[in-house]
């Protein structure tokens, strides 16, 4: 955590022929061949492989991210899902045959699914490594290509990146610029295929306008205050282990982790008593070594007025070291509407503990803190509780009895709604939404079947009367469904 960035900033003035080169590399049409794309998918699963510790290195270089976590949400996670992709990638950019009424059924309508062109990435620093490459491949098995602008606040692992992700995928494909919000603004002046954006959502309302003026497709992937029910139908000791670790994963530099929990008021003390055994559990006397580090100061200090401002009560934690960049895992009760870690999303190892009484007030209290979080659990015994939360709430996605467990799954497409975000990807998904998705007929040119649209061509005598009747009666749908 001490050792200084060789990360470089790209001159503003590079970036124009930055875009004009890759943009270049698009049209010689060589992202083309599906079996080009499966291989540099397999290049970039080799530079996870291969380089392991040098990004095991970077991480913790960064934000002292632990070795087990930066295994779990970085380089496994990407290969897996890499693995995943190429597995199924015939499959997902094979044409679709498309359902017709039957006059069109011999007009081989088929959905072809076509690169975009030049997308753009922009990422942040909390996973800097699979929120720039995730997105990377899913638009290399679209057939993009694409430029990347990860985050200048994780300058390690943006470095190494930069400097080993051309020696492995083809370099006048995919290529980077580093910096900050000049290069982005720089970047977001030329059109693109597709833009993703992942980051909070005032920059995502940058992205959005910037990207309207050209008209270019964004997806954004925000963040939000995503609760964690617990039920006093739970599995207690089950809800408050993978509350932990879904909370203080990261230090809670996650964007779908736990923000808050909201727990039904007769099993608090229980609920409590739970939790102060997983710690114990989990970090004993001394959480320092087994939790990574908040960013930069300027997020510590955000952290620690949010937690000095609190009108809560410490049930742990607390202690915090701003040299160290240091937060103690914390737990706070007796939090009401309105506390300052109910404002804004927390993004830091803080846990405010909150209660409900019946199911229809855990939804009411939700709605108030943030009506579409990116994620929302809930910890319960009985379907008939979780199909409630999940019919009667809006969130991006939803674990049930576990903190994350949909992101394990790399068949299930991410994404938030409303203020956590617009559009997914990963997966199939990650296919769909950068692929352009063209519809095509091959109409019958036989004198047989163009006697069929005779219908359709003007007569000399100019009366249509007998063609208008034509079609209402044999080609106009009538209401029987
Ligand atoms: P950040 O500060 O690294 O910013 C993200 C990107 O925006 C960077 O590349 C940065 O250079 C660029 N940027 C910053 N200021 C800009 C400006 N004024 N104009 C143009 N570009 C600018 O990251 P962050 O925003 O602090 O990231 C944390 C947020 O991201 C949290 O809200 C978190 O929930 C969210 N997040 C969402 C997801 C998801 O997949 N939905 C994943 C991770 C993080």
């Amino acid at each position: 955590m001490t050792a200084a960035s060789t990360l470089a900033s790209t001159p503003t003035e590079n970036i124009a022929k930055i875009v004009g080169d890759v943009g270049a590399a698009f049209r010689t049409g060589k992202t083309l061949p599906i079996e080009w794309r499966k291989e540099q998918l397999r290049q970039v699963f080799r530079m996870l492989d291969v380089h392991e510790k040098d990004f095991q290195e970077s991480l913790f270089l960064d934000m002292g991210k632990i070795k087990l976590e930066a295994q779990l949400f970085e380089m496994g996670m990407l290969k897996n899902d890499i693995i995943h992709m190429l597995t199924e990638l015939d499959n997902w950019l094979a044409p679709e045959a498309v359902s017709v009424p039957e006059p069109y059924q011999h007009w081989s309508p088929t959905v072809h699914k076509q690169p975009k062109g030049t997308c753009l990435i922009i990422s942040p620093w909390n996973f800097p490594i699979t929120l720039t490459v995730l997105p990377l491949i899913a638009n290399i098995a679209s057939g993009n290509t694409v430029i990347m602008k990860p985050s200048e606040l994780a300058p390690h692992t943006a470095a190494k990146l930069t400097e080993l992700l051309p020696k492995y995928v083809d370099p006048e494909c995919f290529q980077f610029v580093n910096g900050d919000k000049d290069q982005v603004t720089e970047l977001l002046k030329h059109p693109y295929g597709h833009i993703i954006y992942t980051g909070n959502g005032q920059i995502g309302s940058i992205v959005m306008a910037a990207a309207a003026k050209h008209l270019t497709p964004v997806t954004l992937e925000l963040g939000g205050k995503s609760p964690a029910i617990v039920s006093d139908k739970a599995n207690l000791a089950l809800a408050a282990k993978r509350i932990t670790w879904g909370k203080f994963f990261n230090a809670g530099q996650v964007c779908m982790c736990p923000d808050y929990a909201l727990v039904q008021e007769d099993m608090l003390p229980k609920f409590l008593e739970e939790l102060k055994k997983t710690f114990a559990d989990t970090y004993g006397d001394d959480a320092s070594g087994k939790i990574s580090r908040i960013i930069n100061n300027r997020h510590w200090n955000r952290l620690d007025t949010l937690l000095a401002n609190s009108k809560g009560k410490i049930f742990f934690g607390g202690n915090r070291s701003e040299s160290e960049l240091y937060i103690e895992p914390t737990v706070i009760t007796d939090i009401c509407l309105g506390d300052s870690l109910l404002s804004d999303e927390i993004f830091g190892p803080i846990l405010p503990i909150l209660t409900y009484k019946t199911l229809p007030e855990a939804v009411q209290i939700i709605a108030k803190i943030s009506e579409e979080p990116l994620g929302l659990y809930i910890f319960t015994e009985d379907t008939a509780e979780s199909d409630f939360i999940r019919k009667n709430t809006r969130s991006g996605g939803m674990a049930i009895n576990d903190a994350m467990g949909h992101v394990a799954v790399p068949s299930l497409a991410f994404g938030g709604i409303g203020g956590s975000g617009m559009g997914t990807y990963r997966g199939r998904a990650g296919v769909d939404t950068f692929s352009h998705r063209k519809s095509v007929a091959t109409v019958p040119t036989t004198e047989e079947f163009e006697g069929l649209l005779e219908w359709r061509y003007a007569v000399p005598s100019g009366d249509r009367e007998e063609k208008y009747r034509f079609m209402k009666d044999n080609l106009e749908g009538k209401l029987t469904v």
